[in-house]
């Protein structure tokens, strides 16, 4: 069937009529409790049409009875077909947008498809100097991974394409994990890229998320210019030493204190501190954040920066107030370490959490330890990783900096 023309074929699933306002926005997740259950369970990823209980079309996308999200949308046009074409026209969409923000820098790293800020869902795709990831977030995307990883060799040629499959998301979509090399040969050895002119070995295959944190690649270079020389700075999980080292390499008399509980993390971020000749400034220690800045108090310390980048403190909106309230002590331990005027940059990697949410926390610590809170830059993900107004869960990374007066 030629594009343009309406699929009148593909099954249908019914929108329950209660759930119809909140399509208007074009949220890609269409949920288990939104649609009547069918009588035949379509196949995982088989193109299904979305319709109200009246006929009318939704829109079009692939299903999957495994996964909490049934149906995942990829088209609101009736006249335009779920298929390969679809795909790989999104793909270059995507990859021309990273084109124009590449340097062409040997080493140079960046997310060339992020889900849906690309209209993807369920796929991204991150590029590690001259190795991709493919990480797939959706079995229903399956079928489409071949295509997918040849358009990518036929543009970039690289090393390695590999797919990866996490477990968490293996088992809420009802797939296998997977990590297996698709085109070329993989890198068994973690590899060298380059970031804000330092140098890191990623390793592709036992990395967190697809091997590094890219999304906080402009942030940690924001950071950086609030940051004064001489500083004394703590960056409270630092995994492989990430905003940690750019504070070192770019304020050459900074002394930083970095914490983990990741010993393995640790491990690398001291190979990384040696590799940017910065292992004199730059002590690394292993610890939980919340005994390590609850001695830190109790000791009287003080530093003039501090950097907070927990993990993802809330998995689902059940458990939201936990996170928040993990969110608010680890905020209200570090205010009260800061000098006066002190820099703090704060991260919140929870798509669960809004960015008013987020900011509400703080104002709460700021009441609490009854210091004014300024805030100079209110940030998300680096450009790469773009956002979308259809899908607020795409700007799930906060990190905002901000002095305390
Ligand atoms: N700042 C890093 C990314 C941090 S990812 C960067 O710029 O790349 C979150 C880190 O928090 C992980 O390395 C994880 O090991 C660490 N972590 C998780 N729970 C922790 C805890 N309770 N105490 C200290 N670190 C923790």
């Amino acid at each position: 069937m030629s594009q343009g023309v309406i699929q009148s074929s593909v099954r249908q699933i019914i929108l329950k009529q209660t759930k119809k306002r909140g399509f208007d926005g074009h949220h890609p997740w269409i949920l288990e409790h939104s649609i009547h259950e069918p009588g035949s369970t379509p196949a995982v990823g088989q193109v299904v049409d979305l319709v109200r209980e009246d006929g009318k079309f939704v829109g079009r996308g692939l299903y999957n009875a495994n996964s909490r999200i049934r149906v995942r949308i990829y088209t609101w046009d009736q006249t335009e077909q779920v298929n390969d074409g679809l795909f790989l026209r999104r793909l270059d969409r995507a990859i021309e947008h990273r084109t124009k923000m590449s340097t062409g820098e040997p080493g140079e790293s960046m997310r060339l498809v992020f889900s849906e800020a690309d209209q993807l869902s369920g796929l991204v795709v991150d590029k590690y100097s001259e190795h991709i990831v493919v990480q797939l977030t959706s079995a229903a995307l399956m079928a489409y991974v071949p295509s997918i990883a040849d358009r990518l060799y036929e543009l970039y040629r690289p090393i390695s394409i590999s797919l990866q499959i996490d477990e968490r998301t293996a088992k809420s979509e009802g797939m296998e994990p997977q990590l297996k090399c698709l085109l070329g040969s993989a890198p068994i050895e973690p590899i060298e890229i380059i970031e804000n002119g330092l140098r890191w070995h990623v390793d592709l295959n036992a990395g967190q998320k697809t091997g590094y944190y890219l999304d906080q690649r402009e942030n940690r270079l924001a950071a950086v210019r609030w940051i004064p020389d001489h500083a004394n700075v703590l960056d409270v999980c630092t995994y492989i030493g990430g905003f940690a080292l750019t504070i070192a390499k770019n304020r050459p008399n900074a002394s930083i204190m970095a914490i983990d509980s990741s010993e393995k993390a640790l491990l690398t971020a001291r190979e990384h501190a040696e590799l940017n000749g910065v292992q004199e400034r730059v002590k690394f220690i292993n610890a939980d954040f919340f005994d390590y800045l609850s001695a830190q108090v109790d000791a009287g310390v003080r530093y003039d920066a501090i950097v907070l980048d927990p993990p993802r403190l809330a998995s689902s909106r059940d458990n939201l107030q936990r996170a928040l309230a993990a969110y608010h002590r680890l905020n209200f331990l570090a205010m009260r370490l800061l000098q006066p005027g002190g820099t703090l940059v704060t991260c919140s990697c929870s798509g669960r959490v809004s960015r008013q949410e987020f900011r509400d926390m703080l104002k709460g610590v700021a009441t609490r330890v009854r210091r004014e809170v300024q805030i100079i830059e209110d940030r998300g993900a680096a450009s790469d990783h773009p956002s979308c107004l259809s899908c607020p869960e795409t700007d799930y990374l906060k990190c905002i900096i901000a002095r305390v007066l």
